[in-house]
């Protein structure tokens, strides 16, 4: 286990669920924070990185405020271990990296500090402002508002830019730590740690929420996302992961707004949707996305597949994958994006592709056709890299090879670049249909031993049966006679 790892693990899970409830102090949004002192929540430093506690602490030193900001607060109080801790500070980007000689900035979009240590990055960002009554103005002409910090530096690009429709197209302002709160998506993100006093500061009433297990957003849900359609996702994926509901009215801007996520870029989505399925509850996800109506505009084509039948049989494969995945990103096992997505969509490519190998065409060629026309169709709204594209075609082709025991060139198979995603497949396959057991067996045992074992009679398809099937298809493709 990595240092980072073993300090979370001491809090009891729901833990915050144990300490007085705060709610009899909470203001309006926008005005005073709730201020939670030490005694009464459940946040030692023992529990937060030594790292992130030596970046707290400088900044503080040097007379900088310096909080834990965003996710980490809010897994620390449900007794969670955070991925990452991060901190925010009035210390403007170069300030920042005068006190840390293991200080590189980066982002174009929004400067910010990373610390390195050996195992671990500590992001250091400036508090920032949204400025939403520009933004509630801003449904014409895009518009553009700067905020200069008392030492007079400027971020590099200082703009804050709204397109036609409200979306935030560049967010590049400092503000000030009540605006740092209220810009962020939803109540329980915005809780901050801090180290003066080591209290807790909440702006948006999100102790109330995390004690209840609602997802809201700050403000007005409709306009929160069409500022940012993805965070109608990250509603999703919180809410799948922290086994929380959605508010109501957040889930009526949500499901109101689902055909927006497609204005959202399609390298981000990509990145978003493994998160989404990547998340350890990826199945729950599943479920939530259809639910709010937005699986539908993530992925048109499959979705309108899976709901047709495919020989009077619904396709509930994509399901059964998803809770395979979450079972191995739950044990610590990794899932690749190139696997995980072949999982999720292997059953669309490959009945198409068995549509065209009926068709006559050669496996290698209908497996090429059927991802790239998935592909394509996946294209304008999630980009998928053309490496992982060309990885989940490896996948998928040497499952033809796979079907085959001993096939012609078995270690030839074993050699492949994706063989062990290509075997993990089989795996799930065989967990989800119970069918090629005896198959998977005999690959999991030569691919261990490195020693050939015997081929059980009446295993797997033989060289001979493909053959025949080649030949069956080389027929169909003659031209009938005129
Ligand atoms: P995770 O544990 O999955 O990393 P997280 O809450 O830390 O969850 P991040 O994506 O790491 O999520 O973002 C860190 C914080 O930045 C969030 O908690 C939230 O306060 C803020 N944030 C991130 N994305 C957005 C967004 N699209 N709009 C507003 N605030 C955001
Ligand atoms: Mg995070």
């Amino acid at each position: 286990m990595s240092k980072k790892r073993a300090f979370a693990k001491t809090v009891p899970a729901g833990a915050f669920l144990l300490f007085p409830p705060f709610c009899a102090m909470k203001p309006p949004m926008n005005s005073e924070p709730v201020i939670i002192p030490r005694p009464d929540h459940p946040i030692s430093r023992s529990l937060v990185s030594p790292n992130a506690l030596r970046v707290l602490y400088r900044l503080k030193d040097n007379g900088y405020i310096a909080y834990l900001v965003g996710g980490c607060v809010r897994d620390l109080l449900l007794g969670r271990e955070p991925k990452d801790f991060d901190v925010a500070t009035d210390a403007t980007p170069n300030q920042v990296k005068r006190l840390f000689r293991n200080c590189r900035l980066v982002g174009r979009r929004f400067r910010l500090a990373h610390i390195h240590y050996q195992d671990e990055i500590i992001e250091v960002a400036t508090f920032r402002a949204l400025a939403p009554e520009e933004l509630a103005e801003a449904d014409t002409a895009p518009a553009a508002v700067e905020a200069v910090p008392a030492d007079g530096e400027r971020p590099r690009a200082p703009r804050h830019v709204v397109s036609d429709e409200g979306m935030v197209l560049r967010d590049n302002v400092f503000g000030t730590p009540g605006e740092d709160a209220l810009r962020r998506d939803f109540t329980v993100n915005a809780l901050a740690y801090s180290v003066a006093d080591f209290s807790i500061i909440d702006y948006a009433k999100g102790m109330e929420d995390l004690r209840n297990g609602v997802i809201r957003t700050i403000g007005d849900p409709v306009v929160r996302f069409i500022e940012d359609p993805v965070r109608m996702i990250r509603a999703v994926r919180f809410a799948a992961n922290l086994g929380f509901t959605v508010e109501e009215a957040t889930w009526r801007a949500l499901r109101e707004l689902a055909p927006a996520i497609t204005r959202a870029t399609a390298p981000r989505l990509y990145e978003e949707v493994l998160k989404l399925f990547l998340s350890g509850e990826g199945e729950r996800v599943y479920q939530l996305l259809r639910q709010a109506g937005l699986f539908g505009y993530l992925f048109p084509g499959f979705s309108a597949w899976l709901d047709r039948e495919s020989d009077g049989f619904p396709h509930s494969q994509i399901g059964k994958a998803l809770e395979w995945v979450d079972g191995q990103v739950g044990s610590g096992e990794p899932v690749s994006p190139p696997l995980l997505l072949a999982l999720m969509f292997g059953e669309y490519v490959e009945e198409r592709a068995e549509e065209l190998m009926t068709a006559g065409m050669q496996v290698t060629d209908a497996v090429n056709e059927a991802l790239a026309g998935f592909l394509g169709e996946q294209g304008p709204i999630i980009a998928i890299p053309q490496r992982i594209g060309l990885a989940m075609r490896e996948i998928l082709l040497l499952q033809h090879r796979l079907a085959k025991i001993p096939g012609k060139r078995p270690q030839g198979v074993l050699a492949r670049s994706c063989f062990a995603e290509a075997l993990a497949y089989l795996r799930c396959r065989c967990a989800v249909t119970g069918e090629g057991e005896k198959i998977l067996a005999w690959w999991e045992r030569y691919s261990r031993d490195n020693t050939m074992p015997p081929v059980e009679p009446g295993t797997g398809e033989t060289e001979e049966k493909s053959a025949k099937r080649r030949r069956r298809r080389g027929k169909r493709r003659k031209p009938a006679p005129a």
